[in-house]
């Protein structure tokens, strides 16, 4: 049996990160620049007034205070999208709005506060000026935030709500990123009957392919469904048919001993198998390899398999670990690992059998420290329990117990409560 690291080691091994397509800005959030981005405009584009108020010359209101105001004619107003026409000279001054272009002669502008504005009713085109105004006061400069010219944002970063914000401001609507995988996901098992369906007895519901794919969407690749297959060679070989130009391909069920072990025999006969148990629980019976396929070109390639474990926990977990970074790679991100904290656990955990035990667990933070309790029951079977747990409780290999108020180390699957 071989360990966590190793198991991940072999799956990224079989991972390359994928092709780059141009993308609509709103249509890639989490996923990697393929491009440099440079700028062929100033941003702003033009000196702008950061204040309401009146653009002027700062010379016109040397020694102006509340008790002598500096009295300026005012020759026109000016709100953001338009440019005015005309010139401050000496002596005048230009009422402008947030955003709108300092007019030419102006060199700062003076916010409505420090005028006699409010005082004056209707409009009025005399303004006193209340204090001295220093040169370029409340003018946000052309090119401030990004100069014609200069590069952006570097291929490989992340795209969140900030880089689409500031693609959209490049006036940009397309950019190239790293393409998201196609993960093609195959529940196998005799009992299992789709949802919708009536429920005949001694069947269950497929619940792992709803779940996985949810993982795939959550972590930016693009689920298709395969469906069904019985537990026969000849229905997992059908089945996986449609999944051979996918970029991964995923089974639930049939993995573990005595389940005609379905899965591995068909990686042995239709590629290869890599590795098919890990020392960890649950998720033991875990398969891995590569199943004949072609890519999207029609060349013939290997496409990684992973044949997860079928009980509903255990094939999430097994996904968190080993799915999740083999899509993380594909999609050129360099940050696989799950966020890990150190946390008081608050049950005892025995570990009979040296395997590495990922315990569902709810974190929560008090007083600055964080403290992991089981969710419950902990069977694999268990779905619900990982509707409550936020986390993972690592109990390592070589670690016969935990007793309470130990400090272990949890992989967080979500935010602390
Ligand atoms: P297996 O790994 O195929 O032996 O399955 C282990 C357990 O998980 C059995 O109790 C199965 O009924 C259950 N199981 C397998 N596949 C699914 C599925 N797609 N949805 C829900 N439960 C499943
Ligand atoms: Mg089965």
């Amino acid at each position: 049996m071989i360990s966590v690291e190793q198991a991940l080691d072999k799956v990224l091994s079989y991972v390359d990160v994928l092709g780059e397509e141009p993308s609509p800005i709103l249509g890639c959030l989490g996923q990697v620049l393929a491009e440099d981005v440079y700028s062929s405009i100033n941003v702003p584009p033009l000196d702008n007034a950061a204040m309401d108020g009146y653009a002027l010359r700062s010379k016109d209101t040397h020694r102006a205070s509340q008790q002598s105001p500096r009295f300026l004619r005012v020759i026109d107003t000016v709100t953001a999208g338009s440019i005015s026409s005309y010139e401050v000279e000496p002596g005048t001054a230009i009422r402008i709005m947030t955003g709108a272009p300092i007019p030419n002669g102006a060199d700062s502008v003076v916010r409505f506060e420090d005028t006699d504005e409010a005082q004056r009713k209707g409009s009025s085109n005399e303004i006193g000026v209340l204090c001295e105004v220093g040169t370029g006061l409340n003018i946000r400069r052309a090119g401030e935030d990004i100069t014609t010219g200069s590069i952006v944002l570097r291929k490989g970063v992340v795209i969140r709500p900030s880089e689409v914000g500031v693609l959209a401001s490049l006036g940009r609507s397309m950019v190239m990123v790293i393409r998201r995988p196609v993960v093609a996901i195959l529940a196998t098992g005799d009992e299992l009957v789709d949802i919708n369906q009536p429920l005949p007895p001694g069947k269950i519901y497929n619940s792992n392919t709803y779940s996985v794919a949810a993982l795939v969407l959550r972590y930016g690749g693009i689920p298709r469904i395969l469906g069904i297959a019985l537990d026969s060679e000849s229905s997992l070989v059908a089945g996986l048919h449609h999944g051979l130009e996918a970029d991964m391909l995923i089974t639930t069920g049939g993995v573990s001993v005595g389940d005609y072990d379905v899965v591995k025999d068909v990686l042995v006969k239709q590629g290869e198998i890599a590795f098919w148990t890990v020392r960890m629980k649950p998720g033991k019976p875990l398969a891995f390899g590569a199943i004949k396929g072609v890519s999207r070109e029609g060349v013939a390639r290997n496409i990684p398999h992973l044949g997860l474990p079928g009980n509903p926990v255990s094939s999430m977990i097994t996904f968190e670990l080993f799915a999740r970074p083999a899509i993380l790679k594909m999609m050129g991100k360099k940050n696989l690992a799950k966020p890990a904290i150190d946390a008081v656990i608050e049950n005892p955990i025995v570990n009979r059998d040296g395997r590495r035990i990922f315990a569902r667990a709810i974190v929560e933070k008090r007083g600055g420290q964080y403290f992991a309790r089981l969710t419950g029951p902990q069977g694999s079977g268990i779905l619900t329990s990982m509707t409550l747990a936020n986390g993972l409780v690592i109990v390592p290999e070589d670690k016969a117990q935990v007793a309470a108020g130990d400090v272990v180390q949890v992989m967080m699957l979500d935010e602390v409560v």
